[in-house]
């Protein structure tokens, strides 16, 4: 009788010892980290038009900064392959924004999940209420990013547009740093900006609301999305922003290159 339960606990060790070793290889960022080859900054070079503007020294420095990311943030595919065009384009969607901050780390994230398409609130991949892109993760899902590959891919295939989903989640993260997804990221702006940019924020999103800006009206939300929106627009067309917003662009100049 004592053998026969001392048999079912061993066997429940077992298991469990089993169960613990198959999870956290499953977990592994599998061959994730691979440094930067040529075929690498091919892909770079066609899809990434920041990393093009920059001169040789910095696209190595950028280079060195995607192989960075890569080592500390796992990329999990959720029923879709995760390949190595995925992987530098997330990374370039992480490094472009906080390029200028040299020392920045991603203290808040420790994993994004891939998702085939866009999905809903409820994080479902089937159904009609499928609008969102990507989120950036609260409670259980905290340190976690959520990315539509389809999304994700067309922010750097279709070069002349204003959006990028990528860069759009990565700065509502720069934005939460300071604790508050607030559209002031306070880790970045000088102080005596806090107010200018404020009042910007206000004015634009006003104008917005009047059907009178040709910024994406889902900026006009919230102080938040009105940050994140107008983030892509100054990455993904910074020419047309100046020309349409020169305000909008001198300030978003010194939140995001301070030191250039
Ligand atoms: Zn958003």
């Amino acid at each position: 009788m004592i053998e026969t339960v001392v048999m079912i606990i061993l066997a429940f060790v077992v298991a469990l010892v089993l169960l613990y070793i198959s999870l956290s290889y499953r977990r592994k960022p599998a061959k994730q980290f691979q440094p930067i080859q040529e075929k690498d900054r091919n892909l770079l070079q066609q899809y990434v038009s920041f990393y093009n503007e920059l001169d040789k020294q910095k696209q190595s420095e950028f280079e060195n900064r995607i192989e960075h990311f890569l080592c500390t943030v796992r990329i999990t595919g959720i029923n879709t392959k995760v390949e190595r065009l995925d992987q530098l384009l997330i990374a370039s969607s992480a490094i472009i924004p906080i390029f200028s901050f040299h020392n920045w780390q991603y203290m808040n994230l420790n994993e994004v999940l891939l998702y085939p398409g866009s999905f809903d609130e409820m994080f479902n991949q089937e159904g009609d209420e499928r609008t969102r892109a990507g989120i950036v993760g609260d409670g259980p899902y905290q340190n976690i990013m959520i990315l539509s590959k389809q999304e994700m891919r067309e922010g750097f295939i279709n070069s002349d547009s204003k959006h990028n989903t990528a860069i759009h989640e990565f700065v509502h993260l720069i934005d939460k740093t300071d604790g508050a997804v607030d559209g002031i990221p306070e880790t970045l702006i000088g102080k005596q900006y806090v107010l200018p940019w404020l009042n910007l924020m206000q004015q634009n999103i006003q104008r917005i609301r009047e059907g009178e800006s040709d910024i994406n009206p889902y900026g006009a939300t919230n102080q938040a999305e009105f940050f994140a929106v107008v983030s892509e627009y100054f990455f993904e067309r910074p020419d047309l922003l100046k020309e349409n917003h020169p305000q909008l662009f001198g300030l978003l100049e010194q939140i995001f290159k301070p030191n250039y």
